[in-house]
């Protein structure tokens, strides 16, 4: 197929909308060193699991975990993340939107208000970093700054809980504050989502006629739903291309960096096929783009009609490189659907012979826990 270049093809879509919604994922982070969770140089792979006390990466965000032995979480915390203030060229961008609605985000880094997206067009799917709760008494506060150590609540117990002064002066060491775990406010695995998510969603349903999925894999549930839930055009900005989440298609396809998307000029972007443009941080793979097609159609003839929009959940998969049944954690690429790898055969020469990957082509692997 003859491919045209053009200028930046999404901004004037953008402009052309009167009410633009926005679902973004850790990819839009990542330019300004946020590592993202699931892909092979992500936070899951490289995570020390002694250091922190864990016995599997996804202990570090599950509830009952930190319950009961929150040090791990708060030492890797220290040593990984970074309260930061200052957002990448796309979070800056959003802030300049006229026609901004709403912006439902994965990321806990809460970099889109600190960038100045107003708090009330921001919905945190996962909850944010910026405040923390007293696990005992509920007290919310901002997270005091990591330091290594457990933060406890400062909330002065009442005069009733601390008791009568007794005689044995010093030998019981009363508790003059709360104590109980300030756990910062984010989505935790085994914990409820946060029930604004839906309720904003059945608000803004109707309200918006430009959807933008940008920088995200779409493959966390619920997050993958969302797509579907509203009206308007479809439009997916991602390095790699993501097979549209359910029935539909996307309208636009954008294989970029998130920060390239916004820029007026600089790149030549190309339309590989029709509605699809690649810019310079993109990867494209034709071959891949058919087989995720035809896939996808077969699927929706099986199903017959009306099955909604179910993502399949992948329990367990057969390693394609030694070709053993294996469960959950396995690695899958981002660029060949259905390409798994078990842990022992992760990293050994990119997955082996029967992973085909062209020259010049980026194939992460993806954490699947
Ligand atoms: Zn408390
Ligand atoms: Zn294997
Ligand atoms: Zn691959």
């Amino acid at each position: 197929m003859a491919s045209a270049e053009v200028s930046n093809p999404y901004l004037p879509l953008l402009r052309s909308s009167s009410s633009a919604i926005f679902l973004l994922g850790a990819g839009i982070s990542t330019s300004i060193g946020i590592p993202d969770f699931r892909s092979k140089d992500g936070l899951y792979a490289s995570l020390k699991l002694e250091e922190y006390g864990l016995n599997a990466p996804e202990d570090l965000f599950d509830y009952e975990h930190f319950c009961a032995s929150p040090a791990g979480f708060f030492k890797w915390s220290l040593d990984s993340l970074t309260l930061q203030t200052t957002g990448s060229k796309f979070h800056r961008f959003l802030s300049t939107l006229k026609n901004l609605h709403r912006i439902y985000t994965q990321n806990i880094d809460g970099l889109e208000s600190s960038s100045g997206v107003p708090d009330s067009k921001i919905v945190h799917c996962h909850g944010s970093l910026q405040n923390s709760t007293c696990q005992t008494c509920n007290h919310k506060c901002p997270t005091p700054s990591f330091t290594g150590e457990v933060p406890l609540c400062p909330v002065p117990t009442s005069p009733l809980v601390v008791g009568p002064r007794t005689s044995s002066r010093g030998k019981k060491k009363q508790k003059l504050t709360c104590e109980g775990i300030l756990k910062p406010d984010i989505t935790f695995f085994g914990e409820p989502l946060q029930s604004v998510v839906s309720k904003t969603i059945g608000k803004d349903r109707l309200k918006s006629d430009l959807i933008t999925v940008v920088g995200t894999s779409l493959k966390v549930e619920p997050f993958s739903k969302i797509v579907n839930c509203f009206e308007g055009k479809k439009v997916l900005v991602n390095r790699d291309y993501v097979g549209f989440p359910g029935e539909g298609r996307w309208d636009c396809v954008f294989l970029c960096d998130s920060d390239e998307v916004v820029e007026e000029e600089g790149t030549t972007w190309r339309e590989v096929v029709k509605g699809v443009f690649l810019g310079r941080g993109g990867v494209w793979c034709e071959e891949r783009y058919q087989k995720l097609l035809s896939k996808k159609k077969e699927k929706g003839q099986g199903q017959g009609q009306g099955q909604g929009a179910e993502p399949v959940v992948v329990e367990t998969v057969t390693c394609d490189a030694c070709m053993t049944k294996t469960g959950k954690p396995f690695y899958t690429c981002e660029i060949c659907e259905g390409f798994d790898l078990c842990e022992g055969c992760v990293g050994k020469e990119e997955g082996g012979k029967r992973h085909r990957v062209e020259e010049g082509e980026d194939h992460r692997f993806r954490f699947c826990a």
